[in-house]
């Protein structure tokens, strides 16, 4: 039977994932954008276009993917309907919007599947979804399989590069059975790549969504800034320095610290895919790195970062950085925030992570971290454990039991 699909968003990775799932004859694509007036412009440019995803190759030539997804829409109802999997390729502070409005419609036995989960997806879906997500499973990734741009809305977008493998985790409801094996048909989905690599734990992929780098870069190129315009836009990952790479080293020693503690206090969490960001790069990029000899050289060398900029506003005189982009606006309360609570409730300190909010917090104008704990004004609207009432290691533990993990 053929497989359908729901893809909300109508970014970059929404681009991505509908034209690389439609390349499947046997997969039904559909769209559901409810951001501003996306699905009512994308579906007339569909009328007249295909959705194309360009990829560029090692050698110099290119390939092109060219697809039609069966519809976009803003209406949840229909988007949902009949579906088998939803994923979800939106930034994090999206999910809620989108989890509202399926909630009412969507079937038990359906596969939700966060395209990147980012931290405390699982916390949120079970919120929203409340009784619901019993029936259902929810899968949730660390990162996006790639790094993608749209250069012309609902025609082109870029496939840049992709990971050679990638994290995932599922947490299975107790009455829900899906009627497909989960990790291959994704993986038929992707392709070759990236592999996908099943996490045994939904804390463990909390504790390895890749929030954690933007931050740290941020952090280190800016919270010194004498708050005048540079002339041009810095590179993110090709001008990372020592004081950079240090920063996000160090929060990622904070969360294998946070895991190990776990897997300590929990014998039946394992916690093994919790690695160091630079053994991260080395496997999860291997064939895209030309310099892996210090974590700040992985980055500057890893061919799917070529070009990446700095988040900047044009001002007079130049550029100023722009703090309210996803890379503070999403990476903190769906990404540091999140780690910070469970490393919390593991019993463990997190001093670079508390710098690194505290900056960040007053960049958005939010309180989340006071005093290094997380009783903030803000925090109901970050994603931690504690801002869903959970306070123990055992809340956490009992209420998505790993059991139900596949
Ligand atoms: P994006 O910036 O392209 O997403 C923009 C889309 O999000 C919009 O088109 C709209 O559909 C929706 N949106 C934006 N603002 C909204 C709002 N206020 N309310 C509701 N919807 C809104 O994002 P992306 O590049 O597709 O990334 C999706 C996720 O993947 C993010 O979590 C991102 O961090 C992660 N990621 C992306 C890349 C990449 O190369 N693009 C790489 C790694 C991880």
């Amino acid at each position: 039977r053929r497989l359908k699909i729901l893809v909300c968003g109508g970014g970059n990775g929404a681009h991505c994932m509908a034209g690389v799932a439609g390349s499947h004859e046997e997969i039904d694509v559909k769209i559901l954008s409810l951001f501003e007036d996306e699905a009512e412009r994308w579906s007339n440019i569909l009328k007249s276009n295909f959705l194309t995803v360009y990829e560029p190759l090692v050698n110099g030539g290119h390939m092109e993917i060219s697809t039609k997804p069966k519809i976009v829409t803003n209406d949840p109802e229909k988007a949902v309907e009949g579906v088998d999997i939803v994923f979800m390729v939106v930034p994090a502070f999206a999910h809620s919007q989108y989890l509202t409005a399926i909630a009412p419609f969507i079937k038990p036995n359906t596969l939700i599947v966060g395209m990147p989960g980012q931290a405390g997806f699982e916390f949120q879906c079970i919120n929203i979804l409340g009784q619901k997500s019993s029936q259902l499973a929810i899968a949730s990734f660390e990162s996006l399989p790639w790094a993608c741009r749209v250069d012309d809305f609902g025609k082109h977008v870029q496939l840049i590069g992709f990971k050679d493998v990638l994290g995932m985790s599922v947490v299975t409801g107790k009455e829900c059975n899906i009627p497909f094996p989960i990790v291959d048909t994704i993986q038929d989905i992707f392709g070759k790549k990236p592999a996908i690599n099943l996490v045994q734990n939904y804390i463990a992929i909390n504790l390895m969504a890749k929030s954690i780098i933007h931050p740290p870069l941020m952090y280190g190129t800016w919270s010194n800034w004498d708050g005048k315009p540079v002339r041009e836009k810095p590179l993110f990952y090709q001008g990372v320095d020592t004081k950079q790479a240090n920063f996000l080293s160090k929060v990622s020693d904070e969360c294998i610290l946070t895991a190990k503690k776990i897997e300590k206090l929990r014998n039946n969490l394992k916690m093994k895919d919790v690695i160091h960001i630079f053994d991260w790069y080395k496997t999860y990029y291997h064939d895209e790195i030309s310099d892996n000899s210090s974590l700040m050289m992985a980055m500057r060398t890893n061919a799917a970062y070529d070009g990446l900029l700095h988040p900047m506003k044009a001002v007079e005189g130049g550029f100023v950085p722009d703090f309210n982009y996803r890379y503070t606006r999403e990476d903190i309360p769906f990404g540091l925030v999140v780690m910070k609570g469970i490393a919390e409730l593991a019993g463990v300190a997190t001093p670079t992570m508390d710098e690194i909010i505290t900056w960040a917090q007053n960049k958005l104008g939010k309180e989340y971290l006071v005093n290094g704990k997380l009783i903030g004004k803000d925090l109901k609207e970050a994603r931690a454990p504690q801002s869903f009432g959970f306070t123990t290691l055992d809340d956490l533990a009992s209420e998505l039991s790993p059991d139900s993990s596949r």
